[in-house]
């Protein structure tokens, strides 16, 4: 039995081991070195393209609990990931170079594993194939996989997103809900702004720092998603004509406040708030440091900062099973961000969830359920279920696991997740007999 991988990316290479230590040989397909996308550079697989930290460790993390259930589920990379990893506080960060050596190295050295280099262009669906070739995902391969959803197949180029903060943390004292014109129901978390607040928020917007970006992003960049910073600079009073205008919105005492900034919920089925309109190309550290001067977000945790650069992934909740799985075609899965997830350690976790998932599949076997209180289930339930109209990909964060409301303290309800969800997956690793 072979499987094809096409992308030997953080996913690929995962599921590559997983699939080959099950006894599944794999035709990993890998388009470096004969062609590199813009953002890549390194010849081998498993490159980390940009921060070379893995985020945080801790128990009272989201990351933190992702990389604790790979570890019961025996992910090769976050071992890899640990033996060459640098001195980073509490965050899990690695030498780049050795990282990408050492995992060539033991996927080469897997005796059912074929490496083929090359872009791939069309994909044969008779052959079960895993398809992990990232956000940066080659335009011929791109038309085929368009091709592969058929008709009203959809894939994103999203160049700017906002940030999401975990609604749990939002001073509730200072916003009203309600939405504009009182259309609806109180679909939005209103956080309005003084005069003054408003004028000092625009002034420190325009001075913030950017990302660079890279060559390759400035292109079409400003045409979808206008990032909140360059409309500011546009004149002081754009956004109160914009995403922060008051029109149709009134206060709980019956004011029209000067400018509002809206939170729209992610999904229904967690505590998670967009801000609206605010797709933003600034640093994490000057998105904390100007959003929070906004008065109800002071002390607000930012789950996902606004990221802006070249982005294809799949409306996953529109075409793939928990599994990562093709709705129409189960001899196809897909793994990493073009897959739904976001983030390093996320890719890692899809590939392992899409080779068990097909490896499943081959054997005849039934589906593994990956548990409602994991951050690996919460995540593979988020991309199967989430809103198909503005869905973009999730990283582990806590705001996508069922609330647990009894434990007050904000340290001790993080650990409460941790231990609850790690306890339900040494279930699921025990079922694996790993
Ligand atoms: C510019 C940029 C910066 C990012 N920075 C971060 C960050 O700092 N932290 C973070 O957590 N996440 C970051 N991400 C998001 C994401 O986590 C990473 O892109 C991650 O590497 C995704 O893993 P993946 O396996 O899905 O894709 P990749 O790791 O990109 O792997 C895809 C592989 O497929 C290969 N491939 C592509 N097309 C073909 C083809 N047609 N035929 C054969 N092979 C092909 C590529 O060469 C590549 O090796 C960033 C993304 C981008 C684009």
């Amino acid at each position: 039995m072979i499987v094809n991988i096409i992308g030997g990316g953080l996913a690929g290479c995962e599921a590559t081991y997983q699939l080959a230590k099950r006894g599944i040989s794999v035709r990993l397909y890998e388009q470096k070195p004969i062609k590199f996308s813009p953002a890549h550079c390194n010849k081998n697989l498993a490159e980390i393209v940009c921060s070379n930290s893995l985020k945080s460790t801790e128990m009272s993390t989201a990351s933190g609990m992702l990389k604790a259930e790979l570890e019961l589920l025996d992910s090769l990379l976050l071992k890899i990931a640990k033996q060459v990893s640098v001195p980073a506080g509490s965050a899990l960060a690695v030498d780049r170079n050795l990282f990408a050596d050492k995992v060539t190295e033991t996927i080469k050295n897997l005796p059912n594993v074929e490496i083929i280099y090359g872009e791939v262009t069309q994909i044969d669906t008779d052959i079960p194939t895993i398809i992990a070739t990232g956000p940066l995902t080659s335009g011929n391969l791109y038309n085929e996989i368009l091709k592969l959803l058929g008709e009203d197949g959809r894939m994103y180029f999203f160049d700017a997103s906002a940030p999401i903060v975990d609604a749990t943390t939002i001073d509730k004292n200072l916003t009203f809900t309600t939405s504009r014109y009182g259309k609806g129901e109180s679909d939005y978390i209103n956080c309005p702004l003084t005069k003054e607040e408003y004028y000092n928020f625009i002034q420190e917007l325009i001075n913030a720092k950017s990302v660079e970006l890279k060559e390759f992003e400035n292109v079409n960049v400003f045409e979808g998603c206008m990032p909140i910073e360059i409309m500011a600079k546009r004149g002081l009073d754009t956004l109160r004509f914009g995403p922060l205008r008051p029109v149709g919105l009134v206060d709980n005492s019956g004011n029209k406040p000067f400018a509002v900034v809206q939170l729209r919920k992610e999904s229904n089925l967690t505590n998670m708030y967009n801000m609206v309109g605010f797709q933003t190309n600034l640093t994490f550290g000057e998105q904390k440091r100007v959003f929070s001067l906004i008065p109800a977000l002071k002390k607000a945790e930012f789950v996902k900062y606004g990221v802006m650069h070249r982005n294809t992934y799949i409306c996953a909740p529109k075409y793939l099973t928990n599994n990562f799985m093709l709705k129409t075609h189960p001899n196809i899965f897909f793994a990493g961000q073009i897959g739904g997830v976001e983030g390093y350690v996320e890719s890692i976790a899809s590939g392992l969830v899409a080779a068990i998932g097909m490896y499943n599949n081959l054997m005849g076997k039934p589906q593994i359920n990956w548990g409602n209180n994991t951050i690996i289930g919460a995540l593979t339930n988020y991309i199967s279920t989430a809103d198909q109209t503005n869905f973009q990909p999730m990283n582990a964060n806590f705001g996508i696991l069922p609330v647990i409301t009894n434990v007050k303290d904000k340290h001790q309800r993080k650990l409460e997740y941790f231990n609850r969800g790690i306890k339900e997956m040494e279930n699921i690793a025990k079922f694996l007999n790993l």
